[in-house]
């Protein structure tokens, strides 16, 4: 692990309160939200639709897409999405009353809900599971495991983002009962929350030891000031060195893994009936006038963001989706606000004065930092010569953890991580 001021060029600042963001008088709704699939539409053009109406839903069911606003179907377009994908969107027209904005909203009782109803609810109401790669939730909660543990991740996986911390920070209650919800869908092995240490869980064991055995739910707190300290590989050692007790059920990929925004979805569309319309964003960067935690609708265009940041102070060098350490880059300002939309940073050319990639120098610093010691300038080397590379290749990819450290540490600046996962994909799809 490494100190975060030593990898990072730029950190969104801790924030105390949320805005919501303008209403656009468009909205461009991709009808891929999960980075995988693409659902199909239920709506035509010239369609009225309501705030909350389900306008596409996924073959299996897994998860629906909801109008975020009322309106008017003008059109079905293609457009580049926060992914750096292009994909069919939903263009609507807002006009109409709006059904959950401003209302107040009831809690309704969930708990004579059986299992089948609670993953219903949660397709229903369009959940993704944003922890790593974006999937459905109501997916994941129909795979069966004995014994499988339920972890919380209460800090943001990329420290240059803001919005995790800033959740679990304000939201903390509901996101315990996010986590008797999925307790009641299936029976964990444990429930592991982990949490920044420097942030204080004001009365949350005695809100939580009335609900929980102890020997259940476990606090493990953690230095987020190092990074990575946030995927599975760390979070496995991190819970084997702070449980003083043995550990159940081994922590293993089958475990359900989970992070803050994910849970306050959970909340919000079991608890209060809302679908999934609408994600707390960390918008940064030097390149505004000023940074905010920002509530934005789906379909939102990014531009809209600046506006309400007060504009730009200059024109951004780069615009990165989920964090300058893990995120990816986008050139269209139109670009639509997705469900695994986290933060937007907005970077001045003077972070990144020099572009330009170099033959690799054999320094050695990509394989002395990687977290899980492969070595990435032998993987991109293989892949640029043969992307059909060898099994032993492959293999070596396979155990990457997605951290980036490769890449933020070679001065050639060589795509190292992309070189990676293209092989890490090659790998799983001959399996
Ligand atoms: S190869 Fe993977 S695990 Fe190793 S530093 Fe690069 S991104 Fe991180
Ligand atoms: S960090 Fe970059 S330059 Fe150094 S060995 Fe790795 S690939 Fe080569």
């Amino acid at each position: 692990m490494i100190s975060i001021k030593k990898i990072a060029n730029y950190v969104a600042p801790p924030f105390e309160s949320y805005v919501n963001t303008f209403l656009s008088h468009q909205f461009t709704v991709a009808l891929s939200q999960d980075d995988f699939s693409e659902v199909t539409p239920l709506v035509s053009i010239g369609d009225t639709v309501k705030e909350g109406q389900v306008i596409a839903r996924d073959i299996d069911s897994n998860c629906n897409i909801h109008s975020p606003v009322p309106g008017i179907i003008k059109d079905f377009v293609e457009s580049p999405l926060p992914n750096g994908k292009n994909g069919r969107c939903i263009l609507i027209q807002m006009e109409g009353e709006f059904s959950y904005l401003g209302k107040v909203q009831k809690k309704l009782k969930w708990n004579f809900l059986t299992a089948e109803q609670l993953i219903r609810c949660i397709a229903e109401k369009g959940i993704i599971n944003t922890f790593s790669k974006p999937v459905p939730l109501a997916k994941q909660l129909r795979d069966k495991y004995e014994g499988r543990n339920i972890i919380l991740r209460l800090y943001d996986y990329d420290p240059t983002c803001y919005t995790d911390t800033y959740i679990s920070k304000k939201y903390l209650q509901q996101i315990l009962e996010g986590i008797s919800i999925l307790a009641s869908v299936f029976s964990p092995g444990a429930i592991y929350c982990l949490y920044d240490k420097a942030l204080l869980l004001k009365d949350v064991g005695k809100d939580v030891n009335t609900i929980y055995s102890e020997n259940l739910l476990n606090f493990i707190p953690v230095d987020t000031t190092k990074y990575p300290c946030g995927g599975l590989g760390e979070i496995r050692q991190l819970i084997k060195k702070n449980m003083k007790r043995q550990i159940p059920y081994p922590i293993s990929k089958n475990d359900l893994l989970l992070d803050c925004v994910t849970m306050l979805s959970i909340y919000e569309a079991v608890v209060l009936d809302e679908p999934m319309m609408s994600r707390f964003i960390t918008v940064s960067g030097d390149a505004l006038k000023e940074s905010k935690i920002m509530k934005t609708k789906i379909g939102t265009p990014i531009y809209k963001l600046i506006e309400e940041c007060g504009g730009l102070v200059e024109n951004p060098g780069k615009i990165i989706i989920n964090g300058t350490i893990c995120g990816n880059a986008i050139s269209d300002m139109h670009v639509p606000i997705t469900k695994y939309v986290k933060s937007v940073t907005f970077l001045s050319e003077k972070v990144f004065a020099d572009r330009r990639i170099f033959p690799c120098i054999h320094c050695g610093n990509c394989y002395r930092i990687c977290p899980v010691h492969i070595k990435p300038n032998l993987i991109y080397e293989a892949y640029m010569k043969n992307p059909e590379m060898s099994p032993y290749i492959a293999e070596m990819a396979s155990i990457c953890t997605d951290c980036r450290l490769c890449n933020m540490n070679c001065p050639s600046r060589l795509p190292l991580y992309q070189a990676v996962e293209q092989v890490k994909r090659i790998g799983e799809s001959k399996k």
